[in-house]
């Protein structure tokens, strides 16, 4: 790695899969607000549904995800008669039914037994329209996956599988609690695509105690073995203030900044060299794969999920932690599953907090989501430069090392930068000096 790019490698940003940020939300939005907003969405407005089931059969101790063990089944199915009830309480709030997007998250959607998937699948069926249901995907743990799952998310139209596979290596599996031999992951894969879902995109990790830049192109060569349509790899944050569960890991083994940035620059090649694309700075995807079109004809955008090809109207999330995306703002639901049951169980809905957008927040969300979907952006269709003296002096340092190039109102950020960019997207950030949020490395 340049010695001159250290410095930027070992500052914090956001990963902006909304703006402003998570820690930025404030208690004026609550359910009222919520539905108030849902009973404003014009009636043909597209809709995606975002599930969270809140529960693992196990722990990874690298997770940040908002997720809890169930060890018994009784959790589990409170959880599922709360959700068909936010299901109700949502679609009778909500102005718009047209749904074209669906994504199960978590957690980890396939400790539903597929009966209890179909329960839901069919519920959501009931109460929105799915005629014009474009994508449905699901997020699920290869160990814990069925014959009888794959059958059930091929009956309700399934048509996207993420598996969480993250590292191959069998010392690195043991330094992060999660022990999952590539057979799984291959059995996994044989049972989606003997029920007809072919596309499949799977899950890797950089960052993880014990990885070298060996073991991380065995496991990308390995996985890319599989074929899979896509790839999103992700750096592993260390907040052990925020996810006490990753001090269960080796801290002396994580490696630093320097190391991170060649283990991702590792897994780039070795994807790239099997015929992968880079998508936006962290996914991945066969050039035939509707993300990689959207890529090149311009019509990547960035939400939740991460880089995604579509983005519809209104984002609805359902389920403890879920945050909505309407245009009048963000909406999240209680995190703690208790508070969210009781929530929707006494009557109402479970949003706990949110932020309710300004005029400038809309107009630097545009700005900033163009930049990293882009990497490059005219100022001029932004208000132009005298709108951002502030924010081109913040640029400065890192134009001067080569993170971005600024000529005139243009902006580009140098595919070898790729990595920097939530930097430069950092300098447009109207909250960045607000509050005490601390985020993951930047690379
Ligand atoms: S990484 Fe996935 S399977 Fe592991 S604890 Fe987190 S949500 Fe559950």
């Amino acid at each position: 790695m340049d010695p001159k790019l250290l410095k930027f490698a070992e500052q914090s940003a956001p990963r902006y899969t909304s703006y402003p940020t998570a820690p930025h939300f404030d208690t004026a939005v609550d359910g009222a607000v919520f539905a108030r907003w849902l009973g404003e969405l014009p009636g043909d407005a597209s809709l995606s549904l975002y599930l969270h089931t809140p529960y693992c059969k196990q722990m990874c101790w690298y997770c940040g995800c908002h997720a809890f063990a169930a060890k018994r089944d009784e959790p589990i199915a409170e959880f599922v008669e709360a959700l068909l009830v936010e299901i109700d309480r949502v679609a009778d709030a909500a102005a718009a039914r047209r749904v074209t997007e669906i994504h199960w998250g978590g957690g980890t959607p396939n400790i539903l037994s597929p009966a209890r998937f179909a329960a839901i699948a069919d519920h959501l069926d009931q109460r929105f329209d799915l005629f014009s249901l474009e994508r449905h995907a699901v997020e699920i743990d290869p160990r814990i996956l069925t014959e009888a799952h794959a059958e059930a998310f091929a009956a309700a139209g399934v048509n996207r599988v993420s598996l969480g596979v993250q590292d191959l290596d069998e010392r690195v599996q043991q330094g992060i609690g999660r022990i999952q031999p590539f057979e799984t992951v291959r059995h996994a894969v044989d049972m989606l695509r003997e029920a007809g879902i072919e596309a499949l995109s799977f899950d890797l990790m950089y960052g993880l105690p014990h990885q070298t830049r060996d073991s991380v192109r065995e496991t990308a060569e390995r996985a890319a073995s599989l074929s899979p349509a896509r790839f999103s790899v992700f750096g592993y944050a260390h907040v052990p203030w925020f996810k006490t569960r990753q001090k269960l890991m080796d801290e002396h083994a994580l490696p630093g900044a320097a190391a991170r940035f060649e283990l991702a620059d590792t897994l780039r090649e070795t994807l790239q060299a099997a015929g992968y694309v880079t998508i936006g700075y962290d996914h991945y995807a066969r050039p035939d794969d509707p993300i990689a079109i959207a890529a090149r004809q311009g019509g990547l955008a960035r939400n939740f999920q991460g880089f995604v090809e579509t983005q519809p109207d209104a984002l609805i999330g359902l389920g403890p932690s879920a945050i909505s995306t309407l245009p009048q703002g963000y909406a999240q639901n209680e995190a703690e599953v208790g508070a969210w049951r009781t929530a929707i169980m006494s009557g109402g809905l479970a949003t706990k907090r949110g932020k309710a957008l300004s005029a400038d927040d809309v107009h630097r969300r545009a700005l900033i989501m163009r930049l990293l979907c882009d990497f490059e952006l005219d100022l001029q269709s932004f208000g132009g430069l005298e709108a951002f003296a502030a924010e081109l002096a913040e640029l400065a340092p890192l134009a001067k090392d080569g993170l971005v190039v600024v000529e005139g109102a243009r902006i580009v950020i140098p595919d070898a930068a790729r990595p920097f960019a939530r930097l430069v997207a950092q300098a447009f950030d109207a909250y960045r000096d607000v509050g005490a949020a601390r985020h993951s490395r930047a690379v």
